[in-house]
């Protein structure tokens, strides 16, 4: 770019974000939001977040389960247990139970907790919230969230727990993306509370709250998808867990201590139930790096014994 260019592109950038175009498209956004909401009841509003979870709970995990069952071959190498996979009828029996906890207990809750919503102040109009605002509540909403679903999970490996409720979610000792919600209906009701403790303690704007519940939902089922893909974006999200590390809570099944947190790995570490996990990957990485080294001596060998022939 000659320096002609370069002075254009920085006044063009800098009316952008200081000048009338910025605040035109501010302005914009606020009118869109007004235009939306404005005879529409706040309690639609909230609900708009049972139509967001249906659908993310439908389409999300669809592409890498096409996949799965279609081309298996395409993505084999990224499947984080190679030597399970699950038949078409699985799949569907996995969704339609979703689907049956997802209208007869998640629908019922979100219209009934509109009241509890309204009280602790999570606001539906004007002004919009600021996306650094809008930031900082997430990374509130999700550590909050991490923290308090580590230890109920913990209590659900108990023997009472475990045997009477989170045995379900455990059926599938190598996860896809369509098991994450996969659970017993009460684990549903009860793992359901840290994620509405972020909201009530640091409420926000209703589209934060649409965020934080399509987004929670989502990181679910990425962590449930049964792939460690490379590219994917969350590889760099410090101290994110993402899809491996809870497989192996699966992997392990019901006797696992080992890997309860949602989201992030801390509380495992500051806890200690991540020993058996680490553990693990190292034997694993040092039996690959054996084996690299046994290949390469093998195919040094095999030439070695070539020359000489
Ligand atoms: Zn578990
Ligand atoms: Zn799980």
């Amino acid at each position: 770019m000659n320096r002609k260019k370069l002075n254009r592109y920085q006044i063009r950038k800098a009316k952008f974000s200081q000048g009338p175009l910025h605040k035109k498209k501010k302005k914009k956004k606020k009118t869109l939001w007004f235009r939306y909401s404005a005879t529409m009841p706040d309690s639609i509003l909230y609900y708009h977040n049972t139509l967001f979870l249906f659908i993310i709970f439908t389409l999300v995990p669809l592409p890498l389960s096409l996949i799965e069952l279609c081309f298996p071959s395409f993505l084999s190498k990224y499947k984080i247990q190679p030597k399970v996979w699950l038949t078409p009828a699985k799949f569907l029996e996995c969704y339609k139970n979703v689907m049956k906890v997802f209208f007869l207990v998640v629908c019922p809750l979100q219209l009934m907790s509109y009241p509890t919503v309204k009280l602790i102040g999570i606001r539906a109009g004007l002004p919009l919230p600021s996306l650094w605002e809008v930031g900082v509540q997430l990374l509130v909403y999700f550590l909050i969230e991490d923290y308090g679903n580590y230890w109920l999970h913990r209590w659900l490996h108990g023997k009472w727990g475990y045997e009477n409720i989170h045995k379900v979610h455990h059926e599938f000792t190598a996860p896809i993306g369509f098991a994450a919600p996969y659970a017993h209906w009460s684990e549903v009701l009860i793992l359901g509370i840290p994620t509405f403790v972020g909201p009530a303690l640091v409420p926000g704007h209703m589209i934060t709250l649409w965020l934080w519940i399509a987004l929670r939902q989502i990181e679910a089922l990425d962590t449930h998808s049964g792939y460690d893909l490379p590219l994917s974006f969350t590889k760099f999200i410090p101290f994110y867990g993402g899809a491996e590390y809870h497989d192996y809570h699966h992997y392990v099944g019901g006797q696992s201590q080992s890997n309860f947190a949602s989201v992030f790995t801390y509380c495992d570490y500051l806890y200690g139930t991540d020993k058996g996990y680490r553990y693990q990957k190292a034997h694993l990485a040092k039996l690959k790096e054996q084996w690299a080294l046994g290949d390469q001596n093998g195919v040094s060998d095999l030439k070695s014994n070539q020359k000489s022939e």
